[in-house]
């Protein structure tokens, strides 16, 4: 027979701590590993388009009336330092404006299909989720209230 393992009551507390503890060590994991495998490019575009994200709305305050919706001036491109072309003269990024779940405008490069930051932010929380409950069951914590099967599985 299977010796049963002492069950650890688990308190909000306890939870709630290995979850923040789980999705901080998740978020760092999945930047690194975004580091080492993703092309430079497509590392490149993402700081690109953060930084036209903020050039598009301190530009589109400025001009309530006539805000940008759809391309984004080559000047400003310019102005923010970001090379569109390589050093052959190929288009590597394409930036243009289009609508934001959230409202407003978000810039998007029609060459790098990046997941917006929220949507990362999500993928992060659901693998430090299941990290969480991975952690805490392995360690002996009942998440459930039914009883342990007589065969050991959950
Ligand atoms: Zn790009």
């Amino acid at each position: 027979m299977i010796s049963e393992r002492p069950r650890k009551a688990l308190t909000w507390k306890k939870g709630l701590i290995t979850l923040a503890v789980s999705w901080v060590v998740c978020g760092i994991s999945i930047y690194t590993l975004q580091l080492m495998l993703w092309p430079k490019e497509e590392l490149e575009c993402r700081t690109n388009l953060r930084l036209l994200a903020g050039a598009v709305a301190e530009y589109n305050q400025a001009h309530p009336s006539a805000p940008l919706t759809e391309d984004i001036p080559d000047s400003m491109v310019q102005s923010l330092g970001i090379k569109t072309h390589d050093a052959s003269g190929k288009e590597v990024h394409y930036y243009f404006l289009s609508p934001s779940p959230h409202g407003g405008v978000m810039p998007k490069c029609n060459a790098h299909d990046i997941n917006p930051l929220s949507l990362e932010l999500m993928g992060v929380t659901i693998v430090a989720v299941i990290g969480s409950v991975l952690f805490l069951s392995l360690s002996g914590y009942t998440l459930v209230l039914d009883p342990p099967q007589p065969d050991g599985t959950v």
